[in-house]
């Protein structure tokens, strides 16, 4: 078992806390990072046109380990692993990683950890989970080359992961729950163009079929209406692309949270309703959700904690 102490804890590494890392560096607070999975969502995502500073585009994991380059070069220092507990109930915070493989004594913590996908919550999602269903079409979109494959949503995530796996894939259907994409109209413009995506509006999945790997979906339009309509297509794969629930199960005893589960900040700041821990990006945004305003939201976070440990310690 190690123990570790820091001033400066950062829980989580994507744009919000790899931003964090940059500026407590900076601050010379000596900041601890643990990374859970390096780089966070943006590791499972294809080309980002809209990050400031990169006129080509730049491909999410190439973004991540600048980042993490950059936040290492100040003097960031991270190590692997989950949090499985922490206590804010008084100063220094205590938090465990792994289930007590290591424990961090901090002085103030700052909580990014982001989101994760969500399911629909078929049934039939875990049986072909692995062997057909996926939430990350850039980790498994290889295995549907010149196979036919659907995305769930109609957001910009299911836009993004349409476009990318109908550069692989011989067919892509969309599956979407309304008459209408809910994505960005840059990007609802790029789906309806392309020859190999048919979206399929007003329509639910009711559940998957196949024998040893997945073979198909059973759908529905208009579901709950007179005019409703069963139908199957066949595909190979199912992606889910509907959204993401924030991380912050192990927070929910001393951290308020909104309904959704979003950590809770207070006005403008980053600060929870622990003094002397914040949070910053996805994890308490359920508005903007992208890695530029993660970013400057880890910028907060470093100057609130900053300022923090000035104030208190
Ligand atoms: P969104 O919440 O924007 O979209 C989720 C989609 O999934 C919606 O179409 C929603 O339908 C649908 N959905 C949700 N639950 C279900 C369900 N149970 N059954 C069927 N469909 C369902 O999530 P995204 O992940 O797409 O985007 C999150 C944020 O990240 C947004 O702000 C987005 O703009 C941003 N983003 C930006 C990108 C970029 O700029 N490059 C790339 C990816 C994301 P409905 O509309 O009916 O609610």
């Amino acid at each position: 078992m190690s123990e570790y102490t820091t001033k400066c804890l950062i829980i989580g590494s994507g744009p919000a806390g790899y931003t964090a890392g940059i500026y407590t560096s900076r601050a010379n607070l000596r900041p601890l990072m643990i990374e859970g999975v390096p780089g966070g969502q943006l590791m499972q995502t294809t080309e980002i046109e809209n990050f400031p500073g990169y006129p080509e585009g730049v491909m999410g994991p190439a973004m991540m380990d600048d980042l993490r380059t950059q936040a290492l070069r100040f003097g960031l220092e991270t190590i692997p692993g989950e949090v499985t507990e922490v206590d804010f109930s008084k100063r220094p915070f205590k938090v465990k990683v792994n289930g007590g493989s290591h424990t961090v004594t901090a002085d103030t913590v700052i909580i990014s950890t982001g989101a994760s996908a969500r399911y629909l919550g078929l049934d039939d999602e875990q049986r072909y989970l692995g062997i057909g269903v996926s939430a990350c079409a850039t980790c498994d979109g290889f295995f549907y080359r010149n196979r036919v494959v659907a995305v769930v949503g109609g957001g910009d995530t299911a836009c993004e992961e349409a476009l990318y796996l109908s550069s692989l894939a011989s067919k892509v259907y969309m599956i979407v729950r309304k008459d209408y994409l809910r994505a960005s109209k840059y990007m609802q413009a790029r789906v309806m163009q392309n020859e190999k995506i048919e979206v399929l509006f007003n329509t639910q999945t009711l559940g998957l079929f196949g024998d040893d790997n997945l073979e198909g979906a059973h759908l529905v339009r208009h579901q709950g209406t007179p005019d409703a309509e069963n139908f199957d297509i066949k595909i190979d794969g199912f992606f889910l692309a509907i959204g993401h629930k924030p991380n912050t199960e192990v927070f929910k005893p001393f951290i308020e949270l909104d309904e959704a589960g979003y950590v809770v900040t207070e006005g403008k700041t980053t600060h929870t309703n622990v003094p002397g821990v914040f949070a910053a990006g996805d994890v308490a945004d359920p508005t903007y959700q992208q890695a530029i305003s993660a970013a400057g939201m880890g910028c907060r976070a470093a100057i609130d904690a900053e300022h923090f440990l000035l104030m208190n310690v």
